[in-house]
């Protein structure tokens, strides 16, 4: 299997290489040359099978040689070890036809951990193959560094280093972010919004003297293997209700396009899936893109829903490779274009990016009803995030076709919004119950390129 640019100019690497690589040094974002099929008759052989196994069967064919059935195979049983439910990814029912799949048992209590957990085993086990070291560099809203740093902390091949904006994350992120002790782990907090730290990561990789001199790598949700370990809980939830034999559709609280864009890889790998619905919040680059057809960048408006706190939509990019019918320059071009605030979608990718996506966007009135009306009616206690999928799905679902809304996040990373919504304080899991006990570690870093670089290098030196 081979992995090319999405802007065509960059070399064609397989899938090891673009998982240790991230971003391509075209400034595109590795997409499969193909996409392995899976047929009825495999997709119904998954039903009943432990996550794990639907995990194998499904990533198998994107990996290439670089690992041995029996290695992939236990670095998945690894990543999964240290959730805290059974099942990995449960499935609950909210309402007649509306089902909530919950992606927070993982160890960070965000659906992250499924791609970040399976990332640390992989770039272990590959890089202590080929006796390399790397430094990680990774911007987050909140739940990818939590996730990363979990992840990546106390292994030998590696650093982490984890811009989050300052202020601006909640405080068990925060806290998730800045305890660990392990002395390979750098929090940092940058003066500025999270697209901010995008735009920053963004030029590291771009400066080759840099990229090169520190062996940098990159874990945010551009980095193909992500992409691919949230595809498997798309077939394993289908199945469950009855795929291949039924379609169900699905609603993703996104920002940056990564959870979102698994779901079309899984429903072109043969998943019969309906429809794919983008849910957003006031920050609603997707939304208006996909209502309008323009891609016009504004001004960040922090939300209760920080995690969805977006206005460049990294993954975007694979979507409109795609629409574009793969054509690596008109992606470049409009690229640059972005860079200029914004550019417009053409008629034909726009209808064809309106094949597979529908859209909403829900207000912050809106989502705080939506999760106090949810454990009023529903029984359930929703994070924010999960809310606004879980209200865009109720307005929008099709009552003949199940749908399963994706809940990103435990309501306990997020107890300020929850409780003023509904009353109730979520508490957190007793595995982590002392999280505001432990002491915490972080460096306050300006909105600079070459300080950050500095830092950096000093920060491995060591
Ligand atoms: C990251 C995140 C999202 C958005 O996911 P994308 O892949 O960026 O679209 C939504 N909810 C939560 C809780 C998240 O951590």
């Amino acid at each position: 299997m081979r992995y090319i640019s999405t802007r065509g100019k960059a070399p064609v690497l397989s899938f090891e290489e673009a998982m240790l690589s991230g971003l391509a040094r075209d400034g595109g974002l590795y997409v499969p040359e193909t996409i392995p099929q899976m047929s009825a008759e495999d997709i119904r052989a998954l039903h009943g099978l432990p996550y794990e196994d639907v995990a194998f069967r499904v990533m198998r064919p994107f990996i290439g040689n670089g690992f041995t059935d029996e290695v992939f195979a236990d670095l998945i049983a690894k990543a999964y070890a240290g959730f805290g439910h059974g099942a990995r990814a449960p499935l609950v029912q909210l309402a007649p036809g509306h089902f909530l799949l919950e992606l927070f048992h993982g160890p960070t209590l965000a659906f992250k951990d499924f791609a970040m957990q399976l990332i640390g085993q992989l770039f272990e086990e590959a890089l202590t193959r080929r006796g390399e070291r790397v430094t990680i560099v990774g911007a987050t809203s909140g739940d990818t560094g939590s996730a990363a740093i979990e992840a990546f902390k106390g292994l030998d091949a590696v650093d982490v280093f984890i811009l989050y904006p300052h202020g601006r994350v909640s405080e068990v992120q925060r806290r998730q972010m800045t305890t660990p002790s392990e002395s390979n782990v750098h929090a940092l907090a940058l003066d500025g919004h999270f697209d901010d730290c995008q735009a920053r990561l963004k030029d590291m990789f771009n400066d080759f003297t840099f990229r090169d001199a520190v062996r940098l790598a990159g874990v945010n949700s551009i980095n193909w293997a992500r992409v691919l370990a949230q595809v498997v809980y798309y077939f394993s939830s289908a199945v469950s209700l009855g795929a291949p034999d039924r379609k169900v559709s699905f609603t993703v609280p996104t920002g940056n396009f990564g959870d979102i864009f698994a779901g079309y890889i899984a429903k072109r790998m043969g998943l019969p899936i309906d429809r794919l619905v983008v849910a957003t919040n006031q920050n609603d680059i997707l939304h208006r893109c996909l209502s309008s057809g323009d891609y016009a960048t504004s001004e960040v408006h922090p939300s209760i829903s920080p995690s969805m706190d977006i206005q460049v939509s990294s993954n975007f990019e694979r979507a409109l490779f795609d629409a574009y019918g793969r054509d690596g320059s008109a992606v470049g071009q409009l690229m640059d274009e972005l860079k200029s605030g914004g550019f417009k979608v053409s008629q034909g990718a726009l209808q064809a990016l309106r094949d597979q996506y529908d859209s909403g966007r829900v207000s912050e009135e809106e989502t705080l009803a939506m999760i106090a009306e949810a454990n009023a009616t529903m029984g359930e206690l929703l994070c924010p995030h999960s809310a606004i999928g879980v209200k865009v799905a109720e307005d929008l679902r099709d009552p003949a076709v199940p749908m399963i809304t994706l809940a990103t996040a435990h309501p306990a990373k997020f107890p300020d919004a929850v409780e003023q919504a509904s009353g109730i304080r979520p508490p957190l899991p007793p595995r982590m119950a002392d999280l505001y006990d432990r002491p915490e570690r972080v460096t306050q870093v300006a909105n600079d390129l070459t300080a950050l670089e500095t830092l950096i290098r000093e920060r491995i030196a060591k």
